[in-house]
């Protein structure tokens, strides 16, 4: 999940409290969060960036659909400027080891490979996590991105509000 408008923190924390009550669903595990400069349309603020691994009994399309959801109680509505600013942006980035291409979703996340913003939170969840299209780990993956780009630097909060309770 990313933010980077208004009170990004806040953001995430409503996310995330949304999906450990969202039906037939568990959150997993929660990465570190972090601070991330824009990567694809620059001329904007800082992100909050961090993932999240779910259990659920959703199948992808319905999980989206309960994505979107959660954005528009955030009061994200669509948005005029392609990677511009949100309020929230909730991706799926894996489903399993499933590979997916549907008008509407394409998982794994096209652009998850080239993204520290997201290769190192999932990295804290499990470096190991398999890109079932490259065939290569999240850490793998992280390792090649060129060092000098993609400012990224862990903010020391938690975002698991009261009643969030981890297996
Ligand atoms: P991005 O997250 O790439 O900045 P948006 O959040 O604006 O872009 O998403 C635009 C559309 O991308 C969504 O309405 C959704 O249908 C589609 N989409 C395709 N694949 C995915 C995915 N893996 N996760 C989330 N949305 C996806
Ligand atoms: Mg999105």
């Amino acid at each position: 999940m990313g933010s980077n408008l208004g009170d990004k923190l806040a953001y995430c924390r409503h996310a995330v409290a949304c999906l450990a009550q969202l039906d037939g669903t568990h959150v997993t595990a929660v990465s570190k969060i972090y601070r991330t400069a824009p990567v694809d349309y620059q001329d904007q603020n800082w992100f909050v960036n961090l993932a999240l691994a779910i259990e659920t009994v959703l199948a992808p399309d319905a999980l989206l659909a309960a994505l979107k959801r959660i954005q528009r109680s955030a009061g994200q509505g669509e948005k005029s400027i392609r990677f511009g600013p949100r309020r929230l942006d909730l991706d799926i980035l894996l489903y399993g080891r499933q590979i997916i291409q549907t008008p509407l979703l394409t998982v794994p996340h096209p652009r998850m490979h080239r993204r520290r913003f997201v290769l190192k939170p999932l990295c804290d969840i499990d470096p190991g996590l398999v890109h079932p299209v490259r065939g290569e780990s999240v850490r793998a993956l992280l390792n090649r991105l060129d060092p000098c780009e993609q400012q990224i630097e862990e903010i020391k909060e938690d975002v698991r509000t009261t009643g969030f309770c981890m297996p």
